[in-house]
C-alpha cells in the first residue's frame, strides 16, 4: 500500500505548505531522488536533528469504522421549521436566516449559511461563526480563513472554484456564539438538521470535519480529534476525515504537519 502522506507537489503546493508552516523534506541521496517529498512535523524539541527527523504520521488505509464510543448524549431540542429535510437550497438558506429555534438568533447580525460551490466534490465543516464571520455572513474569514484557504490550495481546492477544484464550506452552527463560547449540546443538536440537509444537497465525495464541535455534530461522538483522525469515517454514506480546526492550528503550529497528513488522506479518499 502506498504511503498516504506521500504526494507529488508542484511549486504552488510547496508554497502553500510553506504558508501552512509545514516543512517539506527532500531526500538527499541520489538513490532516492525520485521519491516524492514527505511533509514533516515542525521540530518540537531542541535536540532534534535533520538526521533524526522522522516521517510525518502515516495514516492507515481508509476503512469504515465501527460505531464510535462516547456518543453525544441525547438532549431536548426545539424543532425547526417543517420540512427542513426536504427543502431545496434557496428555501433552506432562507429558513436558516430567519430561524429562531435557539437563543443564538438574538445576537446574530447575519446567519452564516455557507460558501462555495454547492455541487463541489469536497465539503468542509467547521464549528460556528465568530464575530468576523457574523459580520461578513461567510464562514472562515480572518486568520483562520486564510489558513484554511492555504490548506485547501495545497490540495488544489478553492472556495471560489466551481466543479472539480471547488469546495463547499459550512459550519455546524449557523449563528454566532456570543463570546465565542463553546456550543452547548442543545445548540449543536438544534441546528444539526440544516447541516444534514446541506450535506444531502451537496452530495460531496468527501467531508472534512474541522474541530471537535464539527465532529460532535456530524459523527455524534465526544471522542477527541487525536483519536479520530487518520481514519475514514462515514456520514450519510459520505466518507469523512477528521482534522484540527485552523484556529487550533494557529495556536499549535507543530500540529500543522498532522493536518497536512489529514488533507492528503482526504484527497486520496476523494479520488477513490
Ligand atoms: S444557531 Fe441554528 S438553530 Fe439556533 S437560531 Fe441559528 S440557525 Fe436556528
Amino acid at each position: 500500500m502506498s504511503d498516504p502522506t506521500r504526494f507529488d507537489l508542484d511549486d504552488r503546493q510547496r508554497a502553500m505548505l510553506a504558508e501552512m508552516g509545514v516543512r517539506v523534506w527532500w531526500p538527499q541521496s541520489p538513490a532516492t531522488t525520485e521519491a516524492a517529498p514527505v511533509a514533516q512535523p515542525e521540530p518540537v524539541a531542541a535536540v532534534a536533528t535533520s538526521a533524526s527527523v522522522v516521517p510525518a504520521p502515516v495514516s492507515p488505509a481508509p476503512v469504515a469504522r465501527p460505531a464510535l464510543a462516547t456518543p453525544v448524549p441525547a438532549v431536548p431540542i426545539k424543532p425547526l421549521a417543517e420540512g427542513v429535510d426536504r427543502m431545496d437550497w434557496a428555501a433552506l438558506q432562507e429558513t436558516a436566516a430567519a430561524c429562531q429555534a435557539c437563543d443564538l438568533c438574538a445576537q446574530r447580525k447575519k446567519s452564516v449559511f455557507g460558501v462555495g460551490d454547492p455541487q463541489a466534490p469536497w465539503m468542509v465543516i467547521g464549528e460556528a461563526p465568530g464575530e468576523e464571520e457574523d459580520q461578513a455572513g461567510e464562514p472562515f474569514v480572518g486568520q483562520s480563513g486564510q489558513l484554511l484557504d492555504n490548506m485547501l490550495k495545497a490540495v488544489g481546492l478553492s472556495r471560489k472554484a466551481q466543479g472539480e477544484g471547488g469546495v463547499y464550506i459550512a459550519n455546524a452552527i449557523k449563528c454566532r456564539l456570543p463570546g465565542n463560547h463553546n456550543p452547548t449540546p442543545q445548540e449543536l443538536a438544534t441546528c444539526a438538521p440544516y447541516l444534514a440537509r446541506q450535506v444531502a444537497l451537496v452530495q460531496p465525495k468527501i467531508i472534512l470535519l474541522m474541530g471537535r464541535f464539527a465532529v460532535q455534530s456530524v459523527l455524534q461522538t465526544t471522542e477527541p480529534i487525536g483519536k479520530l483522525r487518520g481514519q475514514v469515517h462515514s456520514h450519510q454514506g459520505v466518507p469523512v476525515v477528521v482534522t484540527y480546526h485552523p484556529a487550533y492550528l494557529l495556536r499549535n503550529p507543530a500540529d500543522k504537519a498532522k493536518a497536512w497528513a489529514d488533507l492528503v488522506l482526504a484527497l486520496k479518499t476523494a479520488q477513490g
